[in-house]
């Protein structure tokens, strides 16, 4: 089983069964992995441009949209620099999601999330996304249940939009657990060069843990569909979340049977005229 197919979610999956120090769809170690990790950052990077060539050369409208979500920590900004990182950035479109400013609680909570979806050719990353709206505002009683319990199948709704337009929706939800959070909380405090990462809120969100697990479970079961399906990846070891977000990715793209667009121009009279200039 590849480690996207080990990762997709099945309905019946319980949060609190998820062992988030495991590797599923990889049996090597650490250092096995950094080998892989190199090829298939390679690989990804030539999808990538046959996908933004294929906008830029014809009339495919195309895109992929990563969704990632995760407790504070659990590496999603790791993703952003390792496996987004290496490919072109020219093909890139990432947008964070932090608490809404002023203007975008006037608008619905899609508003936003409309606004920064991937161009044509383009690689969305949404570092946190519209699943807040039903994660934090859940666990926060932001709005009232009523509103955001609609919004399980307003994002469905949604979704099924975006995969007809010909965006390919890939999520993530990212699983670490409360030590490991702990580690990594404390690796921020320990380290002057790792302080502008951390936000005394953190602290306060994480004393809610089982109210977000519960929030996670509900996303899970309420969003994960045959068109947009969730990965549940196993987020203690990062070296692992890495290579499996990398190989959703290129899953993703592979789907696509994707191919450099042929030349609107004659090659021999172009490599003629350039000769002679
Ligand atoms: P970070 O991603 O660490 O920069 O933190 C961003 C913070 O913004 C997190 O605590 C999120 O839960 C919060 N946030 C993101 N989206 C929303 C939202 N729609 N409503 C309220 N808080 C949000
Ligand atoms: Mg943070």
């Amino acid at each position: 089983m590849t480690i996207p197919e080990a990762l997709r979610f099945r309905a019946g999956l319980q949060v609190a069964d998820i062992d988030p120090s495991a590797t599923p769809g990889f049996d090597g170690s650490k250092a096995d992995a950094a080998a892989v990790q190199a090829a298939r950052s390679q690989r990804l990077a030539e999808l990538q441009e046959m996908l933004y060539a294929s906008s830029k050369g014809g009339d495919d409208h195309r895109s992929v949209l990563l969704v990632l979500q995760g407790m504070d920590a659990a590496g999603k900004g790791g993703i952003v620099k390792h496996v987004v990182g290496a490919v072109n950035p020219m093909g890139v479109r990432y947008t964070a999601f932090g608490k809404p400013t002023a203007e975008e609680l006037a608008h619905d909570f899609l508003w936003r999330i409309r606004r920064a979806l991937p161009p044509a050719g383009h690689i969305g990353v949404f570092d946190r996304s519209h699943y807040e709206d039903v994660l934090i505002v859940r666990v926060r009683n932001l709005v009232a249940p009523e509103v955001w319990g609609a919004r399980y199948d307003e994002i469905n709704a949604f979704e099924r939009e975006l995969v007809d337009a010909g965006t390919t929706v890939v999520k993530a939800a990212m699983f670490i657990s409360l030590d490991e959070q702990k580690e990594q909380l404390l690796e921020r405090l320990d380290d002057p060069t790792k302080h502008w990462k951390y936000n005394p809120g953190d602290i306060d969100e994480r004393l809610l843990w089982p109210q977000y697990q519960e929030a996670y479970q509900a996303v899970l079961d309420r969003t994960s569909t045959d068109y947009a399906p969730w990965h549940v990846v196993p987020a203690n070891r990062r070296w692992y979340s890495r290579l499996a977000i990398t190989e959703m990715l290129i899953e993703a793209l592979e789907g696509l049977q994707l191919s450099y667009p042929p030349a609107d121009f004659d090659v021999e009279t172009e490599r003629q005229r350039l000769l002679s200039s």
